[in-house]
Order: structure tokens, then C-alpha cells, then sequence
């Protein structure tokens, strides 16, 4: 850049500006010829400047860098006992989600190997595994937090106590696809037709279809029917609204034709009648959770719903004033 062409940042222009009238107050500049030759130009003065700019930046991204690390070396130490998922190991949450920990219910396939101690083995070398966390839910059933993800005897758990990261984007479950798409030819072989109206949701899709509701119906009325963003068990990729996702759903044929069929498909009705302070949400008969269906059948079998099932908890921290685990 030319001297006298504009600099973009502000300031250096001012730099520039000081040195020109520092040069134009200069006495000796004026009086004494002699010394003009030894005079730094004002060109050199200009670049100067510039450079003692850049300079400084430099060191200020480095010093930025080095807090940066350090606040992570502190923050990485007390996650072990005090936080839970730190959003540390994104590099990672894709793998570990699709390939390491498929997170599937259906127990079936999972005859020899555990999914979740597969992907350990692979991350064993990794340093930070501050984000696994494990322990037993209160019926004796082993809870694991991967990533951000928290896994329940293998199932990956959304609810109100515990939510999934911003970025875990898994899609639609091919499985619960497939379940879904035989469910509905045999519900159509029976005169009944279904589909899927609401099906995997992102967080971000999640965030305006909440504060939508939260707009129309203020936060408490929509946190009965509404998950929070990162709460929603549709972000599992597992969860499926069909038909209608209203009130007028219930006690449709279709509604009880789904109640009686779904655990044959590997879905369990997910928010049940009378379990409202148990789930968090009111009676969903149309909210259809896919967990293969040896998993679906035992639940359904229970006569309990999933929390009860497992033994855990689904209320928001915000709301009980206290932070799970
Ligand atoms: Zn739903």
C-alpha cells in the first residue's frame, strides 16, 4: 500500500498521523540541513509504524493463545469431578456418535460387544477423556456420558435432565426408519394410514419451534409439550411424531391402532398418560421413541415409562435449582 492510501485499521492511520506531525514540528528538520541526509524518511517512519503494528498484534494473538491454554489446562482438571460435559472434545462427537457408539437400541444386534467400550479403545489415546463419565442409574442400570451424550444401558437418554450437544446432528435413525416404514405398510394393510410428521429435529430447528411456543404460550404452558433446545429427544434421531401432533390425535383409530402395534416394531409411546410429573410431558400418544423391539416390548411390558423403566430423572436443573449428578 501506497503511502497516503488509507489503511484500513483505524489506528494505525492515527499512528501515521502523529508521526507526520511530530516530523513537521521537528525544528532540527528545518534548521539544520546538514542532518537531513541521517533523517529517518517519513516513508521508512510510515513503515515503521506498520510494522511495530503488525508486531504487536502478533504478540497479542500469543499472549491470547497462551491464557487461552491455560484456562483450558485448569478448566480440564476440575471437569473430572465438578462439570459434566465440557464442550471440549467436538473433534471427536461424530465419530464416536456414528461409528465408535451406534448407540442403537436394538439389543438384538449387539450380541458380543458393548458399542460404548468399543470407541474407549479407539479414544485411549486421546488425552482428554474428561467427557466419559460413568456410573449406575438408580435401578442398577449403567449410565455413561460420551461426548455430551449420555447413554443409558446403551440407549442414548434426551430429556429434561439430560440434554445433547449443539452440534450432535445424527439424522434420522435408519433403523427406526426402517421400523417405521414396515409399521406403517401393516397399519395401511389394516386401513389405517400413517406417516411421520415430524421426524428428526436439530437443534436448531428445535430453538425456533420452542421459542414459537414460548412466544404463543409463555415458557411454563410450553415446557409441558415442548422441549428445550438440546433437550428434545428428536435430535436423538430416534424419536418420531406421527399424523398429528395434537390433542385431536387422541382416541383417533389410528391413535389406538399405534398404541396396540408399536412395541411389535421396536417403539414404545413415549410420553404416557398419568407419567406427566415422572416425563416432564403431557400425554404424547402420537410421539412414537424407537428402541428395537426387545427393549420397546420389556418396557411396555413394565407397564412404566421410560424414566421409570431406567431409573433416572427428567427435570431441568434451572427448574429444581439443583445440577444433575
Ligand atoms: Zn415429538
Amino acid at each position: 500500500m501506497a503511502y497516503g492510501e488509507k489503511p484500513k485499521v483505524k489506528w494505525i492511520r492515527e499512528e501515521e498521523l502523529r508521526t507526520e506531525r511530530f516530523l513537521m514540528s521537528d525544528n532540527r528538520y528545518n534548521r539544520e540541513p546538514a542532518k537531513r541526509k541521517k533523517q529517518v524518511s517519513r516513508k521508512e517512519l510510515v513503515l515503521f509504524t506498520r510494522i511495530k503494528a503488525v508486531f504487536c498484534m502478533f504478540l497479542f494473538a500469543v499472549a491470547v493463545v497462551v491464557c487461552v491454554k491455560v484456562v483450558q489446562g485448569v478448566t480440564q482438571s476440575d471437569a473430572i469431578t465438578t462439570a459434566p460435559p465440557t464442550p471440549d472434545a467436538v473433534g471427536n462427537k461424530g465419530d464416536a456418535a456414528q461409528a465408535g457408539v451406534p448407540a442403537d437400541p436394538p439389543k438384538e444386534t449387539q450380541t458380543t460387544t458393548q458399542p460404548p467400550e468399543d470407541s474407549d479403545s479407539s479414544k485411549e489415546e486421546q488425552p482428554d477423556k474428561k467427557d466419559t463419565d460413568s456410573g449406575v442409574t438408580k435401578n442398577g442400570y449403567k449410565i455413561e456420558v460420551k461426548d455430551g451424550i449420555t447413554y443409558v444401558d446403551g440407549i442414548v437418554i434426551a430429556n429434561k435432565s439430560y440434554p445433547l450437544p449443539k452440534d450432535y446432528n445424527p439424522g434420522m435413525n435408519e433403523d427406526a426408519q426402517a421400523a417405521f416404514d414396515k409399521l406403517a405398510a401393516d397399519a395401511y394393510n389394516d386401513g389405517i394410514y400413517l406417516f411421520i410428521c415430524s421426524g428428526y429435529r436439530s437443534y436448531d430447528m428445535q430453538t425456533e419451534l420452542y421459542n414459537g411456543y414460548v412466544a404463543d404460550w409463555g415458557k411454563k404452558k410450553a415446557d409441558t409439550f415442548s422441549a428445550r433446545p438440546g433437550y428434545s429427544e428428536h435430535q436423538t434421531g430416534y424419536a418420531m411424531d406421527i399424523n398429528d401432533a395434537s390433542d385431536a390425535f387422541i382416541g383417533t383409530p389410528e391413535a389406538n391402532w399405534l398404541e396396540k402395534h408399536c412395541t411389535d416394531y421396536g417403539f414404545i409411546i413415549r410420553y404416557k398418560k398419568d407419567k406427566e410429573s415422572i416425563t416432564g410431558y403431557k400425554y404424547e400418544p402420537w410421539h412414537l421413541r424407537y428402541l428395537g423391539v426387545k427393549l420397546a416390548k420389556k418396557v411396555e411390558k413394565s407397564g412404566l415409562c421410560l424414566e421409570e423403566y431406567f431409573g433416572i430423572d427428567s427435570a431441568y436443573a434451572e427448574d429444581t435449582g439443583k445440577t444433575k449428578n
